[in-house]
């Protein structure tokens, strides 16, 4: 990553984002994207609390009339704490996942018993208390009480992930903590915010609106998708038959001898060249000492390599074993797992003998 903004002339590749860059483009974002929320309206880590364990596993949409009655009756942890549990759970009719209910009152409860009603302002106390797990108590930080930490829920994972080109785990841990020793003092809360609202609203799981988007020409993932692609164009079809020769509870493998596998042992193979595949099939038997009874067309398998894109053609040849083999062998389907075959050829016994062979 790179640390200084300084370090890129005009014209250059890009490379990735620097940190500082990074949060200019996404507060300018922020700016002009900012969802306008109820638990946004006034902070307080009571708020948060309530609406992080309401958002754990319900949709915002669905979340913000319950949290809105919610906070109408129970307006701060001593109201809720001395509610009695059945008007709690009342409040929480249809929202589902009731233990989250159950937990947020013991949370209460114990928050006014132990700490005079102040929530705990450290990570550690805070995940002793019921129903808070990383996510919520990193969420009361940084967004309630505006303390440098970043809540990691899926949607900033998979920003953080996409635009640096981290993994999940420790690197993405430390991109959070590099964004957090980075960001501008006391915007804790807007960083949080601003990044939920980004995988919310742009960097969708599934269909992510990179165009545009204030990341997209350092993205990582943008990249690696360009990358993909320009290798999918180079990749050549390549029409082949694949033989799948079996004598009772044995099949035919050969030392390939073509370009796809070289070395490998695998299944019969050759390219397709318009001629009648039983002459082909005649001329294996011959060479391997197979003598092939009956031909059956399973079906076309298809597989994707570096170089090749390959399109097989599959044919079951039913025989018996007859002379001495040369570069073959005949392996019992239950043993062929200590071959290591190519994913193409595994397909192709899939099709060929769903029967015998078990993958
Ligand atoms: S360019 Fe696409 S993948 Fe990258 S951050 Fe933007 S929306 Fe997400």
């Amino acid at each position: 990553m790179r640390s200084n903004r300084e370090d890129r002339s005009p014209g250059e590749d890009p490379g990735l984002l620097n940190l500082e860059e990074f949060l200019e483009r996404l507060f300018q974002w922020f700016a002009n994207n900012r969802r306008d929320l109820p638990w946004r309206a006034e902070y307080s880590p009571y708020r948060v609390l309530v609406a992080e364990v309401m958002l754990a596993q319900t949709q915002v949409p669905r979340v913000v009339p319950y949290y809105l009655r919610f906070l109408e009756r129970f307006p701060d942890v001593f109201a809720l704490a001395s509610a009695p549990r059945e008007e709690v759970l009342l409040a929480w009719e249809g929202l589902g996942y009731y233990r989250r209910a159950h937990h947020l009152h013991e949370a209460a409860q114990r928050i006014v018993e132990h700490f005079q009603g102040h929530i705990p302002a450290d990570i550690t106390t805070l995940r002793r208390l019921p129903g808070i797990g990383p996510y919520i108590a990193s969420a009361i930080l940084g967004i309630g009480y505006n303390l440098p930490v970043l809540a990691l829920d899926t949607n900033v994972r998979r920003v953080l992930s996409r635009v640096f080109g981290a993994k999940e785990g420790a690197n993405l841990c430390e991109i959070g903590n590099l964004l957090v020793s980075h960001m501008p003092s006391g915007k804790a809360r807007h960083l949080n915010e601003a990044l939920m609202d980004f995988g919310s609203l742009v960097c969708l799981s599934r269909k992510p609106r990179c165009f545009p988007c204030p990341f997209q020409r350092f993205c990582a993932f943008v990249k690696d998708a360009g990358k993909e692609s320009r290798i999918r164009q180079r990749r050549t079809l390549l029409e082949i038959c694949v033989a799948v020769c079996c004598a009772g509870e044995e099949v035919l493998l050969t030392k390939s001898e073509g370009k796809l596998f070289p070395g490998l042992w695998g299944l019969p193979l050759r390219e397709q060249d318009g001629e009648d595949p039983r002459v082909w099939i005649d001329a294996l038997g011959k060479r391997y000492g197979f003598s092939p009874l009956a031909l059956k067309e399973c079906g076309v398998v298809a597989h994707a390599y570096t170089r090749y894109r390959v399109r097989a053609r599959v044919l079951r040849v039913s025989g018996k074993r007859t002379g001495t083999l040369s570069g073959a062998a005949w392996v019992a389907f239950r043993e062929l797992f200590q071959y290591p075959l190519p994913s193409l050829f595994r397909k192709a016994l899939a099709l060929g003998c769903p029967g015998e062979y078990r993958p």
